[in-house]
């Protein structure tokens, strides 16, 4: 199935590029995919899934996770302050805290809870306007100041600009990481993936070259 050749080429990228082998995390991206799809791969072995709505993912995963032991569901879309408390229940990680109103309550969710799942900045790396994360000169400020708030950092997230080469974003989260003393860098998409590992992507999100097209309704 797509998902060996995916898997086949992630530990090829980690080789060429002097990488530990197995050391890069494959997020199967499911979002809006159809449930069978999703579960030939949990069938195949995979647990590690990938998420962009708070409502699809509640639909989905509860009853999945009844089935299959050790799956981890990686929130990776915008996540509104409002559902952050159910994202806390849904998600192992949350690739996308980009805003001080979302770190502020996450933290007083955490606080009370006394677990966090595993969190990523998602930084805006080509600063583009309609796009969601905290622009590059002001990703050491919001950093320092999630780590004010106790919040356990992973590392670090980006979407590079559809129309560029990936490549330069790419480097520019591996400095900003290394610079905070971040080991986690999230990056990397179907048709990136083999790049973003050779600058250090520790999580790869994959998703039409695995499941196939999505189907928007
Ligand atoms: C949908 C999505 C992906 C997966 O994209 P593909 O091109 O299908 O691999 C990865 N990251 C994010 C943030 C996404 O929204």
């Amino acid at each position: 199935m797509a998902l060996d050749d995916i898997i086949a080429r992630i530990r090829a990228a980690e080789t060429a590029h002097g990488r530990v082998p197995g050391s890069v995390t494959l997020i199967a991206v499911s979002k809006v995919q159809p449930l069978d799809r999703v579960e030939s791969v949990l069938t195949a072995g995979h647990r590690v899934f990938g998420e962009n709505y708070v409502q699809e993912a509640a639909g989905k995963w509860p009853a999945f996770r009844q089935r299959f032991a050790s799956v981890s569901v990686h929130m990776i879309g915008p996540l509104q302050t409002n559902k952050a408390k159910q994202a806390l229940d849904l998600f192992d990680a949350i690739h996308t805290l980009d805003r001080p109103s979302l770190a502020d309550k996450l933290a007083r969710l955490v606080q009370t809870r006394g677990a966090c799942p595993q969190l990523f900045v998602q930084i805006n790396t080509g600063s583009e306007p309609q796009k969601a994360g905290v622009l590059p000169d002001q990703a050491d400020a919001f950093i320092s100041a999630c780590r004010d708030l106790d919040l356990p950092l992973t590392g670090l997230m980006c979407i590079p600009p559809e129309d560029q080469d990936p490549a330069p974003h790419f480097a520019q989260l591996a400095t900003l990481a290394a610079r905070n003393g971040l080991s986690g860098l999230s990056m990397g998409m179907s048709s990136d993936f083999e790049t973003a590992i050779a600058h250090g992507a520790t999580h790869v999100r994959v998703g039409s070259a695995i499941f196939g097209a999505r189907a928007y309704a």
